[in-house]
């Protein structure tokens, strides 16, 4: 453990500085004071156009000086600017320490997009977020081509993008999975187990179904989206997804004209022919059907427990039964994973070409299983990871895929993303609607997080359900009249018609 001084940091900006220099993986631990054991002292001066910082180290010492874009002075700058000026000489300078580089300089929230949208609608045009994005935050070329690219993407997809907080969109969280992934922290509890009934749990979900779809038919809120999440939405028997959705169509309004409805499929092994044919009957868009690796040793490590064979079957079949817009998501940096498997995983898809494909970068969730028993899974080091997601994102481009969003995790591996790419047409609006944070979200079922997003101020809070299903079917009801109670204060009587 380095011992780091950085002169002139306030206690409640300490864990912004640990965060940013954690990023470098070399054990840099900062300190509020100087004495014998630090090891290196960062220093700065500031001024309207400039910000100076010196780092001192192993008796050497390295200098620079920081002149950001006119956006970006002001007379006297206030105290958030002179923590992102400090930030910014902190990554520069260690950058030139260990000799490497940041992809995401000093972006290290979750929604990078996000600024992009706020900026934009600030009055910048592409070029001046580029320059700001290079110079002012040092995210790297590559980087700020990927994050412009997206957010004009996301603008052609959703016209309407900035109109949106009028409308909601509706998360359906059904938290069964046939075995829980060793890297997951969502709710998935094993059917019928000691968690709960599926019975008693539907029944609270088809409740709170009935009373959202009677508030928004009487406010005339309109419903953009639906979204079916887990767990594994397609846990349960066909019958029961055919009563579900034909509740939803008899409560929710005007849901023939709702822009998109998607139901995870994630697991091979939950589907079927019936199944299929329920999510064709009642017009569902969109689902997934997630490999996540194509080698059979990685799925056995992470307790996926089907095959790469059922994976690839359960895809044609869905084919078969119609279903013309499917996502398929892979993982970058699976345990024992390095190029060979993702050339495999991405030459398999090759075959299959699914209409969107989702990269994730494996990241270490701190409640997962993976994350406590971190010795025993090997994965590869951030270089390998970082070549890995170069050649996804240059197998997309050769295959036509775009990329349409972005998000961004903490202890994901190389520090890189998740992007998700479609064929043009085929982006997943839901996707682009909660990583922006564009319109409110209801969230029914268990472990679904309702994101309040106020239509005047655009001032977002959250409100969770219960994750397990005893805790919810104990308190759906409850939980049902607090969410209703906020989507009064949200969107009140004068949007009645
Ligand atoms: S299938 Fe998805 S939700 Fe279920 S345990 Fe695996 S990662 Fe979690």
């Amino acid at each position: 453990m380095v011992l780091l001084y950085i002169k002139g940091v306030e206690e409640k900006e300490k864990q912004n500085f640990q965060h940013t220099v954690d990023l470098y993986g070399r054990q840099l631990k900062v300190t509020e004071e100087q004495n014998e054991d630090t090891e290196m002292t960062l220093s700065f001066s500031s001024s309207r156009d400039q910000t100076r910082g010196t780092l001192y180290a192993e008796e050497a010492e390295l200098s620079y000086t920081y002149y950001p874009s006119a956006a970006f002075t002001q007379e006297a700058p206030d105290s958030k600017e002179i923590k992102r000026r400090k930030l910014h000489v902190t990554v520069q300078l260690l950058n030139k320490w260990f000799h490497t580089e940041q992809p995401w300089g000093l972006l290290t929230g979750m929604r990078p997009t996000k600024l992009w949208h706020q900026w934009h609608q600030g009055g910048a045009g592409p070029e001046d977020i580029k320059h700001w994005l290079l110079e002012d935050y040092i995210v790297t070329p590559e980087k700020a081509e990927l994050l412009t690219s997206i957010a004009l993407k996301q603008q052609e997809v959703l016209p309407d993008i900035y109109e949106l907080s009028k409308g909601v969109s509706i998360y359906i969280g059904i938290p069964f999975c046939p075995t829980k992934c060793a890297y997951c922290t969502f709710p998935a509890y094993a059917m019928n187990g000691r968690n709960g009934s599926v019975v008693t749990f539907l029944e609270g979900l088809h409740y709170e179904m009935e009373e959202t779809g009677r508030w928004l038919k009487e406010n005339n809120v309109p419903v953009d989206t639906i979204y079916f999440g887990g767990g594994t939405p397609t846990s349960i028997t066909a019958e029961e997804m055919d009563a579900l959705y034909s509740h939803m169509y008899e409560v929710i309004p005007d849901i023939e004209n709702i822009r998109e409805i998607t139901v995870e499929a994630g697991r091979p092994d939950t589907i079927t022919p019936e199944k299929l044919d329920v999510l064709k009957k009642w017009n569902i868009d969109r689902i997934s059907i997630n490999p996540q690796s194509f080698t059979n040793e990685t799925l056995k490590a992470i307790g996926r427990h089907h095959s790469v064979e059922e994976t690839i079957d359960k895809y044609k079949l869905a084919k078969v039964h119609g279903m013309n817009n499917i996502n398929m998501d892979l993982i970058i940096g699976l345990p024992n994973e390095g190029m060979e498997e993702m050339a495999h995983s991405l030459a398999e898809t090759e075959k299959l070409l699914p209409e969107s494909v989702t990269v994730h970068t494996l990241s270490f969730k701190k409640a997962s299983e993976m994350t406590r028993q971190k010795n025993k899974y090997k994965v590869a080091e951030p270089a390998e990871v970082e070549q890995m997601m170069n050649l996804s994102s240059q197998w997309m481009a050769d295959h036509s895929y775009e990329p349409y969003y972005l998000y961004r995790q903490k202890n994901i591996l190389g520090n890189l993303e998740n992007v998700g790419y479609s064929f043009k047409g085929k982006e997943s609006l839901y996707n682009i609607i909660i990583m922006e944070e564009l319109q409110t979200i209801i969230g029914l079922g268990c472990g679904a997080a309702s994101k309040w997003v106020d239509p005047e101020t655009g001032r977002i809070s959250r409100f969770a359900n219960p994750k397990d299903p005893i805790s919810y079917i104990q308190s759906y009801g409850e939980y049902t009249v607090k969410k209703l109670d906020t989507l009064s204060g949200l969107f009140p009587a004068s949007q009645k018609a």
